[in-house]
């Protein structure tokens, strides 16, 4: 009983501290400090080596968060597909609705980790030729939706998908 009212008593004492001394506060105002002085570096938002290029994320961003930016030396990913723009996220117009990574192909149609988040997109290690010639794992319906908004169907080639594509076109008008 001793025991439990001196944790009490303590346990008081500590939020009494911390209400008026701000004791727990030394590491909160460093952080606030170093991003006053912009020593905080953001997180990366795109995976630029990973990505495909495909504008998708560009197209279906709600609030135009999302520009594609012109690369110095363009890739050949596949025979049709060239990747020679890549997605830069402002955050100061993202409203966090995900639509980005959730319709990434990278994600959304191989599998893979998305190569944008609007919080971290953290590493993402890809084979971008052996990935663009993979099978898909998607359902048609989905890939309907995904299929409106790439600016260019290519990446939709190497995966016996001219059935359905014929579909989606059918399903989109
Ligand atoms: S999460 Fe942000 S950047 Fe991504 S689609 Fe939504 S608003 Fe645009
Ligand atoms: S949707 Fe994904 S692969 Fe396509 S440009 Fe955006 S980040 Fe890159």
């Amino acid at each position: 009983m001793k025991n439990l009212v001196r944790i009490i008593l303590e346990g008081a004492f500590g939020n009494l501290k911390k209400i008026l001394f701000a004791s727990d506060r030394v590491t909160d105002m460093e952080m606030r400090e170093n991003i006053l002085q912009g020593k905080i570096k953001p997180k990366d938002k795109v995976a630029i080596d990973a990505c495909i290029g495909c504008s998708g994320c560009a197209n279906v961003c709600p609030t135009c968060a999302i520009t594609m930016v012109d690369l110095e030396s363009p890739k050949e990913l596949m025979e049709g597909w060239t990747k020679d723009q890549v997605p830069k996220l402002d955050s100061e117009k993202c409203v966090f609705c995900y639509y980005c990574h959730d319709f990434c192909p990278v994600y959304a149609l191989f599998g893979e980790k998305a190569t944008i988040h609007p919080n971290d997109v953290g590493e993402v290690e890809l084979d971008l030729e052996e990935n663009m010639n993979k099978p898909f794992k998607i359902s048609e319906d989905k890939l309907a939706f995904i299929s409106q908004y790439l600016s260019d169907k290519n990446v939709l080639k190497n995966n016996n998908t001219e059935n359905k594509l014929e579909k989606i076109h059918k399903f989109s008008k």
